[in-house]
């Protein structure tokens, strides 16, 4: 008999439960990719995360290749490409691992019944979570809104599945359909302005274990305090490999597991805890779909925020707020695909409060350009640093950028390098640069002379709009 794989989210083969089925089933195999980014709803896949997704799948058909089942790849719909190939192949039976947005667990679902209306063996599995969010329940039987409590109970419940490393040779099948190339799904860039995101990333299941193996090697020993250096290689990078399932949350977490000492404790249970906001906020999304588009705090729905014009857009995109730390991090997304998370919390900040943009601005710029955009965290992100979300930092706290920048980037390095106007700015002037007295602080070139919008004045602005609705 034969099943077809469909790979989704999981672009990997070890620990791929999907597939561990199919093998332990004794089915051929017939491994599928359908691209239909239409299927997403509002949020189809950014730019950035196509980039990522093609070589991604490259990596995926090449180890798929060398086990003697080829990945085949097609243009959707989704449904109708997989009953296609059935009727093509005389396939017996679907595998493949859940995602988690609404509009997909909604197409998923259907799918799903089709098929078995067909007579289809059709069956999904849980290849990205520790925890899928209909696992963890309140004692009074309802999803959780405050991430202590609900990580308290999922990681307490966990049972680790054991690692699974799939076979050197596959089942594969000659039959059916052999799809087109991953190149002419239109997944790559164009034009490629993605040249420099490569330096710093690999894509696939192997650049996953490697960015694993460099991490337990090295950022691990101090991640609880390394993890806000901006200016360090403090954090792991994984990412963009979770959210594309290169690599599964349980790989990584019994890899660091492996390393446990008395001296690593505190570094190993702060990173199982940043995990850990990774299932949360594939808890809400699942049971709060709405939050995608829609404040999870209904007090801000007579929230003054104020709209940014198209010029004030095109500026802070291009990293010229002239709030240093923030333009450095804007920067930093835009040449790498990615921005560290002190500094996603600090741009997040100045965007919703000091420019008092909804977060859905700055939510659909880093959709479009992270490497990691995922609805889940990146939902969960914004609407917590914006206040308005479930488990929310308060509206009134509002980053100050410069004392931030100073306690995260003391000696300006951060921004020196992705802020080049700035790298001869003395400190502290570089935090600054409005403040400095004398030409030495001047900025090079037409970096802005002074910010969008001043820090106390933002802050005061953002205070009095959120006083408004609190009385
Ligand atoms: P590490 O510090 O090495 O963390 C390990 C893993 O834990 C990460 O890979 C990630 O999967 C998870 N994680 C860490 N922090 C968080 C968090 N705060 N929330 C949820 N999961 C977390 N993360 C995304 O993966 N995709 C997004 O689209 C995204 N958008 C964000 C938007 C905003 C405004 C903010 C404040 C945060 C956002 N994050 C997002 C969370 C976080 O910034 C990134 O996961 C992190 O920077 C990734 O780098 P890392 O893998 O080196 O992190």
């Amino acid at each position: 008999p034969i099943a077809i794989l469909w790979f989704r989210n999981d672009l990997r083969l070890d620990d791929n439960p999907a597939l561990e089925a199919a093998v332990e089933g004794g089915y051929a195999i017939l491994p599928v990719y359908i691209h239909a980014p239409g299927e997403g709803g509002r949020w189809r896949p950014g730019a950035a995360s196509d980039a990522w997704r093609a070589r991604s799948l490259q990596a995926l058909a090449a180890s798929l290749q060398t086990r003697g089942a080829p990945l085949r790849c097609f243009k959707g719909p989704s449904l109708a490409t997989l009953q296609a190939i059935i009727a093509a192949t005389g396939a017996q039976a679907v595998f493949w691992n859940r995602r988690y947005e609404p509009a997909i667990e909604k197409r998923d679902t259907g799918i799903k019944q089709a098929l078995k209306r067909d007579g289809l063996r059709a069956e999904s599995f849980n290849g990205a979570l520790m925890a899928e969010p209909w696992t963890v329940e309140t004692r009074e039987g309802g999803p959780y809104r405050v991430f202590t409590p609900y990580w308290r109970t999922a990681f307490a419940q966990w049972r680790p599945p054991s690692a699974w490393t799939a076979p050197d040779a596959l089942k594969g099948t000659g039959s059916g359909p052999r799809g087109v190339p991953v190149a002419s799904l239109g997944l790559a860039p164009a034009l490629d302005w993605d040249a420099g995101f490569w330096d710093a990333w690999t894509p696939g299941e192997a650049g996953a274990r490697e960015a694993l193996q460099v991490f337990v090697d090295g950022a691990l020993r101090g991640y609880g305090d390394g993890r806000d250096r901006p200016d360090q290689v403090g954090t792991s990078r994984l990412s963009p490999h979770l959210h594309f399932g290169e690599i599964a949350p349980w790989r990584i977490v019994a890899a660091l597991e492996a390393e446990r000492n008395a001296a690593l404790d505190g570094d190993i249970d702060a990173y199982v805890r940043e995990l850990g906001w990774r299932e949360f906020a594939h808890h809400l999304l699942h049971h709060f779909p709405k939050s995608v588009d829609e404040d999870f705090n209904p007090k801000f729905a007579g929230f003054e925020w104020a709209d940014p014009s198209s010029r004030e857009l095109d500026r802070v995109r291009a990293g010229r707020t002239g709030v240093p730390i923030v333009d450095a991090g804007l920067r930093e997304l835009w040449h790498t695909g990615w921005m560290h998370n002190r500094v996603r919390m600090i741009v997040g900040s100045y965007l919703t409060k000091h420019l008092r943009w909804h977060w859905r601005h700055g939510a659909e710029w880093f959709w479009d350009t992270l490497v990691d955009a995922d609805l889940a965290n990146n939902t969960l992100g914004w609407q917590w640093v914006a206040g308005t979300g479930a488990d929310a930092a308060p509206y009134f706290r509002v980053f100050n950028p410069v004392t931030q920048a100073k306690r995260f980037d003391p000696d300006g390095r951060y921004i020196a390098r992705w802020v080049p106007e700035l790298s001869r700015v003395p400190l502290p002037a570089r935090f600054a640069p409005w403040e400095a007295k004398g030409r030495s602080g001047r900025p090079a070139g037409d970096y802005p002379a002074q910010p969008m919008v001043g820090i106390a004045e933002g802050r005061q602005a953002a205070l009095d709009a959120y006083a408004a609705i609190r009385g």
